[in-house]
This record gives C-alpha cells, structure tokens and sequence, in this order.
C-alpha cells in the first residue's frame, strides 16, 4: 500500500492461510486466459467431442409454449417446452468468428439496416440464461433486476506501463487526488490498473462515458491519482468504464423451463472475486438437478433435519457446504504409518468431476464397537438398492468410470493407538483395498475431519462419535444422522426417497 509516494504497509492478501481448502490463495487471471482454458475444458468433456461453444449468435426471443397438459398419446408433444430464435449476421462483425473467439462477444447493439442475418429457431427441453448483466432473456421474460446503482464510476486498463512503483506485488496507490489506483501485475509484463474515476453526474450514463474514455484520459488520470509517482502508458490491451450495481433477479426460474445463472442472475462489485464464481456454482447446482429430472422442491427438503436426534452446532447443520480436510489411506505397516511422506489427500479430491450425492460414514475411535462387519453389509445393501432406484443419465465422464448417483466412503480417526488396530483389523483392511467411492476407508488424522462434522472422537460433548452425512451433489450437508446401525441406514433411505423421485426408463 502506497500514500503519496511513500510505502506505508503490506496486507497479505494473496496467501490466506486457510486450513480448510486447498486454494488457500488468490490468484490473477487474464480474462482472455480465462475464456480459453474453460473453452478447452468444454471441448475436452463430453463423451465423443466436447461441447463446442458457437459464437456469433445472437439470442433476440425466447418463450415457453406450454404443452396439451397430457393426456395425449405422445408425451414429449405434450409438454412444454423453450422456443428460442437466434440470429447471426452474415456479413459485417459477427461472420468471423476468430474475432468473437476469445471474448464471445454478440455485436447486439451494430443492427445496421443492410445487414443480412441467418435467423434459426431453437427448441430445447431447458434454456439457461447466461447472458450476463443486461441479459436479453430476462428483459424477454419479463423478470425484475430490483437492487440499486453505486454512483461511482471506475475505469479499467490492461497494458504495459512505465512506473517507478515496485508492481510485483498487488499495489493500492492514494496519491495526490484521493482517488484510490490498484495496480495489479498480469503475465506477459502486462499490468492491470483500475481508478476510480468520480462520481456520475446525475444525467450521465455510462454508455455515453464510455465513448469518452480514451487512453490519454486514462493516462492523465493515473498521473494524478498515484503522484508524485509516476505512470506512463506504453501500451493497451483493453480499456473500460464501469459502475457498479447490486441487483438481484426477482425469481431465478421462469414456468420451470428458463432459468437465470451467472450475472443475469445476480451482480455486484468485482471486489473479491466472486462474479465469475457465483456464477459457476449457480450452472453446477442447477445442471445436476437437471441432469437427474427429478428433485422434489417442496418445503426445501433438499435439507433435513434429523426428526428426533439433537440439531447439532452451527457449523455442520443440514443445508451448510462441506468442509475440506487432510485425509489419508490406510497405512500397510508400521514403517508406512510413521512416513511422513505418506500419501495424503483433500476430503474435496472425493468430490470432483460430475455432481454426486456422496454418503460420508464416520466410525467412532472405537472401530471395534461401530466398524462391525454386519455395519458394512447394511452400508453394501442400501448402497446397491439406491444404486438401482436413482439412477444418473449424465453422459460426463469424470474421474469415476461409471455414473452412479451414488459414492460412499469411510472415514476412520487415527490415534496414537490405533496404528496396530488398523493393521490387525480384518473389516478395515477389506475396505483399504476398495476403491474411491466404492465404500474405501480413508484415516482421518487426530479425527479433525469428524470434528469438523460433529462427530468429536473420545466421545465429547453429547454427540457420539460415529454416523452418517449425505452430501448432495452441490457438496451441501443434506441430512446426518448419528449412529451406524441399521435405523440410521433406513433413516437415510427414507431422507433420498422423500426428495428423489424413482426413475422410470
Ligand atoms: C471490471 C470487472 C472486474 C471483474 N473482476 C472479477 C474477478 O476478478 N473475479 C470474478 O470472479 N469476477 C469478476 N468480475 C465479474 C465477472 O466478470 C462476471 O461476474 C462474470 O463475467 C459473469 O459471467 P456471466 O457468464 O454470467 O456473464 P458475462 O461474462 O457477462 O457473459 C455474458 C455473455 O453473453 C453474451 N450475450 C449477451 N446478450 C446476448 C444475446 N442476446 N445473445 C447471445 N449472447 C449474448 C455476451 O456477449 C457475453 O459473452 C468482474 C467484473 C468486472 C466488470
């Protein structure tokens, strides 16, 4: 942090040191690289050739024509469905689509009368509305975007500059006007600087100020905003004006047929990162439900209380995200378990690739008492069943080779005794072999795992020490129970049968 000049602290922003995730760190990404390294992942997914994203199309309507209500003696005539037009010019902007490749941007405001365009009409089951801020499907359906505008305006530069400010760093610069500059440095020795350039007048709209953003303006402003420092512009990449706005969409779902994900949905300051990432987590919520077809929504049962066993301590409640921890496989021996090299691994590393519902079993320090053979078949048997009602038509390939809804894994807390209790413990080096997913046992060092989940070993607080936590595919506790008996299992099997639907082929 710099004031007038001079260096006058340093915050630690880019290392965390948060214990419970693996990016316990920040990091700065182009936009271009960011485009392009989902592009590829998209391209690489998927089980012959990927997705391909097709620029240059613009989306100009979209409805939902309702289905005959059934009844009919075909189904898929009878229900509803999306009907969307698209269009893409054939000359002028859009035909190239090297230019729209990195940005995948819609020339929507370039209609010139003589422009031809190719005009499709679309039909689809589903239509995801990511058409980010000023998203043309929620102006379409009609959907509020209630919130309010900040008054201030910011501008944004990307480039390489001449500055005797050390920028390896993040660096906040208060100069002479007040008016706070970040600079924040990007590969290629190119920077990012953004300014806050004054509040809007009353009259002005940004649409109007952007056309008057120029690079000298730009320059002359980070002369001023970090003096007696100096900045001189050597090149641009790219140069914006923003303001910032906090609105939310009034409902996130149109007649169950169009949803809003990413910034059509919600918008706020860039501060912190979580544009982009919000955004990703509303598209993985909503594409294993749809994906799976069959969630029942009422009275949010998706989350649910045990109904007779104590509501445990905020933090592992139904309804919050899972925490991550160390966890590591079984030790084979004695020299195993001392190497501090030892494979170890993250809880999240279990949950990668397409969404599941993944059922954490807890065993107590006491694997004796609660790790029992007859515990196991219960666990296989309720397995297999729910293998068989729910099944996952996903066609993602990830990590697992097939595509159960379902994966299961043992989570057993290590003490300084119970290095021996593993070795000569017949049901936990079985499960040792199985694997990921397939009902493995992973060793929870000193039990910080189960603590994390309520399940405290040596048996503190009123909360025994072994049970069982549903995560739903969206990595959000749905439902816990304490106990591995068998009442626990059906307890579970009467939580997935109230908010899943049976699957019919
Ligand atoms: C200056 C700035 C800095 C930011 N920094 C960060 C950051 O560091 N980290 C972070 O996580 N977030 C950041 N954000 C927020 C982040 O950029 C957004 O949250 C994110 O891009 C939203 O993604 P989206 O896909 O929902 O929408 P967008 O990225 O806006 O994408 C919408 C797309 O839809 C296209 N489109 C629009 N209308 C149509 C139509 N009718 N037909 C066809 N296509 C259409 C647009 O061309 C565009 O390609 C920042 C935002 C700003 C403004």
């Amino acid at each position: 942090m710099h004031e007038r000049g001079k260096k006058v602290g340093t915050l630690p922003v880019m290392e965390m040191g948060v214990e419970d995730t693996e990016f316990n760190y920040g990091w700065f990404l182009e936009q271009e690289r960011t485009c392009m390294l989902l592009r590829k992942m998209l391209e690489e997914e998927g089980e012959e050739e990927g997705v391909r994203v097709e620029f240059g199309w613009e989306l100009v309507d979209t409805r939902v024509v309702e289905g005959g209500g059934g009844g009919g003696e075909n189904v898929e005539e009878e229900e509803s469905y999306v009907e969307t037009v698209i269009r893409r010019a054939l000359s002028g902007d859009n035909t190239n689509s090297e230019e729209n490749l990195l940005l995948g941007g819609v020339d929507m405001y370039a209609e010139q009368e003589d422009k031809e365009y190719e005009i499709q009409t679309v039909r689809s089951k589903y239509l995801i509305a990511c058409d980010g801020g000023r998203s043309t499907v929620r102006h379409r359906v009609n959907i509020g975007f209630s919130g309010r505008t900040l008054g201030h305006k910011t501008l944004m530069w990307d480039g390489e500059c001449e500055t005797d400010i050390v920028s390896s760093d993040i660096t906040s610069i208060t100069g002479s006007t007040n008016n706070t500059m970040i600079m924040i440095p990007l590969s290629n020795n190119l920077t990012r600087v953004s300014i806050e350039a004054g509040p809007l007048s009353p009259t002005e709209s940004i649409s109007e100020t952007l056309k008057t953003v120029t690079v000298p303006y730009f320059e002359i402003l980070a002369q001023q905003a970090c003096y007696p420092s100096t900045f001189k512009v050597k090149s641009t990449t790219w140069l914006t004006c923003f303001k910032i706005n906090e609105r939310r969409a009034d409902q996130f779902v149109y007649k169950n047929r169009i949803f809003l994900a990413g910034d059509a949905a919600h918008i706020h300051s860039p501060a912190g990162g979580q544009g982009l990432n919000t955004g990703f987590q509303d598209a993985h919520n909503l594409a294993w439900k749809l994906a799976f077809l069959g969630v029942r929504y009422q009275e949010n049962t998706l989350n649910r209380p045990h109904p007779s066993q104590p509501v445990p301590a905020v933090d592992y409640q139904v309804g919050v995200r899972a925490q991550d921890g160390v966890i590591s496989p079984i030790p084979q021996d004695e020299k195993d378990a001392s190497s501090s090299t030892s494979s170890t691994l993250r809880l999240h590393q279990l949950f990668t690739g397409i969404a599941r519902f993944h059922i954490l079993i807890f065993t107590s320090t006491n694997v004796e008492q609660t790790l029992t053979p007859a515990t196991v078949a219960h666990t296989m048997r309720f397995i297999t069943q729910w293998r068989h009602k729910w099944i996952y038509k996903s066609s993602l390939n990830d990590g697992y080779v097939d595509k159960d809804l379902f994966k299961f894994h043992f989570l057993t807390p290590s003490s300084t005794t119970t290095t021996s209790t593993f070795a000569n413990n017949k049901v936990i080096q079985e499960l040792s072999n199985h694997q990921i997913g397939e009902g493995k046992i992973f060793v929870d060092n000193d039990g910080k795992v189960h603590k994390k989940y309520g399940f405290a070993p040596n048996g503190s607080d009123d909360v025994s020490a072994a049970g069982i936590v549903v995560l739903r595919p969206d990595s959000h506790i749905g439902y816990r129970v304490h106990g591995l008996e068998e009442q626990a299992w059906k307890d579970v099997d009467q939580y997935l049968s109230s908010i899943l639907t049976a699957q019919v082929e």
